[in-house]
């Protein structure tokens, strides 16, 4: 059988030097790693947030938009980048397909869990966007709530930082970074790199979060081969 993961970007990743909007070379550079993964036999789910164009929380800050709404306008955001990373995927010469957790068919099939199956059992990379569909989550939990349903061996954050640090690496010299860490130690921690919901559904289902530099080109393959030297997991 071949192994399967849900990697996770963060839409943040996506918007490059403006901070905003998306960097079409990062996509390039991201659809390569996901096809490093694909020409290894590995089955690749994606998660990939909306904080590059809108966090709910931040959207309803001074109570002119409701939290719900701006949610919805949050989850939005995560289709728009779910349809850029498909074409990006494809670009490449990738299958992929995007599933939304918000129906709108004329874009992306419904999520289906057996159908995401099937797909991903096809060598297809699924994108799962739209986050877990309700308002007050967010896609780190709709991240692990996916890599549970598909039985992903691991759900791989990728971010800018090597992984979990003991004190902030932005701010302390001498930080050191775990190799791993436990849930609930996370949990105690309140672990920036990662929500607590999305910890706690984690532990619930002994699903390791593997926290890693996804500009590190080649650390996604690296790990999934069991070469954890440029990250942090969270077991
Ligand atoms: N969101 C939501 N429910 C979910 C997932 C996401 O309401 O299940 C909304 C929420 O407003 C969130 C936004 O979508 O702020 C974008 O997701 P997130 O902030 O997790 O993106 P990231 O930080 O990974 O870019």
């Amino acid at each position: 059988m071949n192994k399967r993961v849900l990697v996770k970007f963060s839409g943040e990743a996506l918007a490059g030097a403006d901070g905003y909007g998306i960097d079409t070379q990062i996509l390039d550079y991201i659809a390569n790693e996901i096809k490093e993964l694909v020409n290894n036999n590995i089955e690749v789910g994606i998660v990939i947030g909306g904080g590059n164009i809108i966090r709910g929380v931040t959207a309803a800050a001074d109570g002119v938009i409701k939290r719900t709404s701006a949610d919805y306008m949050g989850m939005l955001a995560t289709v728009i980048n779910g349809i850029a990373m498909q074409e990006a995927l494809e670009h490449k010469g990738l299958n992929a397909r995007l599933q939304t957790a918000i129906k709108m068919e004329q874009l992306a099939e419904p999520f289906i869990v057996r159908k995401a199956q099937r797909h991903l059992e096809k060598g297809r990379v699924v994108i799962f966007s739209a986050g877990t569909g309700n308002p007050y989550f967010t896609t780190d939990t709709a991240a692990t709530l996916r890599a549970t349903e598909i039985d992903a061996c691991m759900l791989i954050k990728a971010t800018k930082v090597d992984g979990v640090y003991d004190k902030d690496p932005m701010k302390y010299e001498n930080a050191v970074k775990l190799d791993t860490i436990t849930y609930d130690k996370a949990l105690e921690d309140h672990i920036r790199v990662m929500d607590d919901t999305a910890i706690a559904l984690a532990k619930d289902n002994q699903l390791p979060i593997v926290v890693a530099n996804m500009n590190e080109k080649g650390n996604l393959l690296k790990i999934v081969n069991g070469d954890y030297s440029k990250c942090s997991i969270v077991k």
